[in-house]
C-alpha cells in the first residue's frame, strides 16, 4: 500500500490531499470537492502542469503559457519549444505554437506588454 500527501492546486482553496493506493484502488481523502479526487489520481498515473514562461519578440519579452495542462514529463521540452521562438509582434491572445509537441496544447501570449 502506498500512502502520499499532496496539496490540490485545481482552485485557490489548496485542500490538504490524503492519497491511499491500494493495487488498483485509488482512495482521497481531505478533498472538499469532486476535483480533488480527479486531481489526486491524475498525481499518481500522469501529472499534468499548465507551463508559463515568456517569448523573445522584437518589442521585448512576452509572457506566454499552455493553454491546458501538459504531461509535468514534458515541461522542460515545452519551454525549450517555447525558448527557440523569435517573434516580430505578437498581443494579447495570439497562438504562436499551435499543438506543442503533440501535447494537444498551444503556447498563447498572455501580455500586451
Ligand atoms: S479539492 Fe476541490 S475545493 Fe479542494 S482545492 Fe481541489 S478543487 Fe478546490
Amino acid at each position: 500500500m502506498e500512502k502520499r500527501e499532496m496539496t490540490c492546486i485545481m482552485c485557490p482553496l489548496g485542500c490538504s490531499l490524503v492519497v491511499t493506493k491500494d493495487g488498483d484502488k485509488i482512495e482521497v481523502t481531505g478533498n472538499n470537492c469532486q476535483r480533488g479526487v480527479i486531481f489526486a489520481k491524475e498525481e499518481l498515473t500522469c501529472p499534468m502542469r499548465i507551463v508559463t514562461s515568456s517569448v523573445k519578440t522584437a518589442e521585448g519579452v512576452r509572457a506566454c503559457k499552455t493553454s491546458k495542462p501538459v504531461p509535468k514529463a514534458m515541461i522542460f521540452d515545452v519551454m525549450k519549444e517555447i525558448e527557440k521562438l523569435r517573434l516580430k509582434k505578437v498581443k494579447f491572445g495570439d497562438v504562436v505554437i499551435h499543438n506543442v509537441l503533440n501535447t494537444g496544447a498551444d503556447i498563447v501570449i498572455t501580455a500586451n506588454e
